[in-house]
């Protein structure tokens, strides 16, 4: 009932943006004042945030020597930055993401909502958390990427995992379970962001489309519907003078960028989309923010994988080149390239050797791994429907992985194995040939590097060391925008808002699985709204249905049975009560 009322005024939305977005520039107000200030420029209008998953500093010494070239961050200013989350030295990619995104330090696997339990771990002196991120918890807070929306700013995202997933998620969704990819995928959908590139097409799809969706909503309908251009390739992005765009070219993740070259070529690379993104965000003359993450340098690290590590730091290398050429020729955009934390405590040397490795030649370590042409994910999913055909399996990782000398127990190995352990095992064998060590198939929580295209300086001194949570501060000021003011327009407690109305009319309130319905009745005379939950619509009742478009999201908190509305429902609800004589 409720989703066929939303399709059907969905087409409305496209017509109504511009004046919400006159109308949210005019409202708006600047409330933080740290001082971050970038020598030379007194305010970005456009900022770009490369996010190298899980990359380290040993991944980009292996890839840099792989290449024998410098990278193209090493051109670029270093900080510091530290990682951990509200409950964990090691944090996970959601809390991160949210870290750099809001400000605000949270609970691993949670994503753009307040911590559940009050961080019980020990503060460094001198790292302040602003107030707004503390309070009821599971609350959502509102991210730098929503306060560029509210200013104006053109917004896009663009990932090689399901732009589900948890880095491109903590700039645009607000949930307590980072796997809940259909309910994330539903808040992206109608987040009206410009651009979205990567993976994760099976999210929007119902199952009957090939989907993975039991509610039978089809969201490539309701992007449609909104005057998405829908596109299977880039090429289609050609002579089209179209703004809003989103292009999932794969089911789930994008391949590795090596195993792309190799066999799905069909796929764009991670260098492409930028770019393609930057020609459509860089026509907003207000400016725009793009996040950008290069995913699977963090899942080939989970494998303990030299070779994915290399692929897809190169191709991540490849766009923060293209950000910082962007950058370069338009001025006024920060290029921010950052990490989220490490993963697999990859070292080049270790304990396999057997020896001490003060003179090992190059050949030592990149012969073994020169001879891959696929990643190991590639060549477990040439394999997999042969696995224990001995010959098969051992004529592919000859030809794609370059060893030629599996023993029997090995072989065994790969036969009884599924996907994950014959990834994880040709990895080992790969690194044991490179003198590559590893301490983990998870993450590690050091500091990680940040480069800037220019120093970021704090009270006349360049600023080194970040936490994770001063990410967001210092766009937030250098673009001059104000997450406080977007969190105050974005998410209310719906009960708070309520509150106001109870003297003048009785008010009902009805919450089900997918809508907050609130019924406001004197004497004969009712109206009724409804919120449907995980998008930006409201749907007037007051004899006849009309459909309004909010400036955000309404999110239900199911741990704190509560919902959130934007303050613009407050205007909607007053001029209900008002008519009520
Ligand atoms: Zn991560």
């Amino acid at each position: 009932m409720i989703d066929s009322e939303i399709k059907l005024c969905n087409y409305q939305r496209m017509k109504t943006k511009k004046f919400i977005t006159l109308f949210m520039i005019a409202a708006s107000v600047t409330a933080y004042s740290a001082t971050y200030k970038v020598p030379g420029y007194e305010k970005f209008k456009s900022v770009i945030i490369l996010i190298g998953d899980g990359m380290t500093s040993s991944h980009r010494t292996l890839a840099r020597w792989y290449k024998k070239d410098f990278l193209a961050m090493d051109r670029m200013y270093r900080s510091g930055i530290l990682t951990n989350s509200a409950d964990s030295m090691i944090t996970d990619s959601a809390a991160a993401a949210t870290a750099f995104a809001t400000g605000c330090k949270i609970t691993s696997e949670q994503l753009g909502i307040l911590p559940r339990k009050n961080n019980n771990l020990p503060r460094i002196p001198g790292i302040e958390i602003e107030k707004r991120c503390f309070g009821e918890p599971e609350k959502p807070i509102a991210t730098i990427l929503e306060a560029a929306k509210i200013k104006g700013k053109s917004v896009g995202l663009v990932s090689t995992s399901e732009v589900q997933d948890a880095t491109p998620a903590g700039f645009s969704a607000h949930i307590n379970d980072r796997d809940n990819l259909t309910e994330i995928a539903k808040q992206q959908v109608y987040q009206d962001l410009d651009v979205v590139f990567g993976g994760g097409k099976i999210y929007l799809l119902p199952e009957s489309a090939g989907g993975v969706r039991k509610d039978e909503g089809n969201l490539t309908e309701v992007l449609q519907g909104r005057g998405y251009l829908l596109i299977n390739s880039l090429d289609e992005l050609k002579d089209s003078d179209i703004n809003k765009v989103w292009g999932l070219f794969a089911p789930e993740d994008l391949a590795f960028d090596m195993d792309r070259r190799e066999f799905n070529l069909e796929q764009p690379s991670l260098v492409e989309m930028t770019k393609a993104s930057l020609e459509i965000l860089d026509k907003d003359p207000d400016g725009f923010f793009l996040m950008v993450e290069g995913s699977k340098i963090d899942w080939a690290a989970h494998d303990n994988d030299p070779v994915g590590v290399i692929s897809d730091l190169l191709a991540f290398d490849d766009a923060v080149n293209a950000a910082l050429e962007f950058a370069a020729e338009n001025g006024y955009t920060l290029v921010l390239v950052l990490s989220d934390h490490g993963s697999g405590g990859m070292s080049i040397g270790s304990k396999s050797g057997g020896k001490i490795p003060y003179h090992t030649p190059y050949e030592e370590v990149f012969e073994p791994l020169k001879k891959a042409r696929l990643t190991s994910e590639g060549v477990a999913n040439l394999i997999k429907d042969y696995k224990c055909d001995a010959q098969k399996t051992t004529g592919i990782i000859e030809k794609y992985y370059g060893i030629s000398d599996l023993t029997p127990e090995q072989l065994q190995k790969i036969c009884e194995g599924n996907g994950k352990k014959i990834r994880k095992l040709l990895g080992q064998i790969i690194s044991d040939k490179s003198l590559i060590g590893w301490t983990t198939t998870a993450h590690t929580g050091e500091d990680i590097t940040m480069f800037s295209n220019y120093p970021i300086e704090r009270n006349s001194e360049i600023k080194t060391l970040f936490d994770n949570t001063e990410i967001a501060l210092f766009i937030e000021e250098l673009l001059d925008l104000s997450l406080k003011d977007a969190n105050e327009k974005l998410y209310l407690n719906a009960d708070n808002l309520l509150m106001s109305f109870k003297e003048k009319v009785d008010i009902q309130k009805r919450l089900e699985d997918n809508f907050l319905e609130i019924v406001l009745v004197k004497g004969e005379n009712r109206i009724q709204i409804k919120f449907p939950i995980n998008t930006d619509i409201c749907i007037l009742n007051a004899g006849n249905p009309k459909m309004i478009f909010m400036n955000g999201i309404t999110i239900f908190s199911k741990t704190g049975n509560a919902v959130f509305i934007p303050y613009e429902a407050f205007g909607i609800i007053k001029t209900a009560v008002d008519s009520l004589k």
